[in-house]
């Protein structure tokens, strides 16, 4: 079961695909363009998956959820730049794809729903 509050608000028809991966391998994908994402997208949804990307951790956020954006609780460089890559868009439909291409056929996150999915900002 998914009970997605943004999900009836996908556009069609003219909504382009457009799914960021923040890696840290330059200055245009690191911990500052990852948060400025995030702070230009406070709708937005992010998966935490591992530098390497790995469909056996790969678990959904909300552009809110301060596991994923935190500035306080960790240091700069490591939501993008060591162990970890996020994988941002506008809508969860977006990262469902993205997620079938990267070894999760049939389009599910990984562990245990956040709580960031069951709560409005
Ligand atoms: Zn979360």
């Amino acid at each position: 079961m998914n009970i997605s509050p943004g999900a009836s608000r996908v556009e069609k028809g003219t909504h382009t695909m457009s799914v960021e991966i923040f890696d840290g391998h330059d200055s245009a994908h690191n911990d500052e363009a990852y948060l400025g994402w995030v702070a230009d997208h406070p709708e937005g949804y992010i998966v935490n998956t591992n530098a390497t990307i790995n469909p056996a951790y790969m678990v959904l956020h909300r552009c809110w959820c301060e596991d994923v954006t935190d500035k306080q609780r960790y240091e700069i460089g490591a939501y993008t730049q060591r162990h970890y890559a996020k994988v941002c868009a506008e809508s969860q439909e977006e990262l469902r794809e993205w997620v079938k291409k990267y070894g999760r056929p049939d389009g599910s996150f990984t562990g245990r729903e956040c709580r960031c999915l069951r709560r409005t900002q």
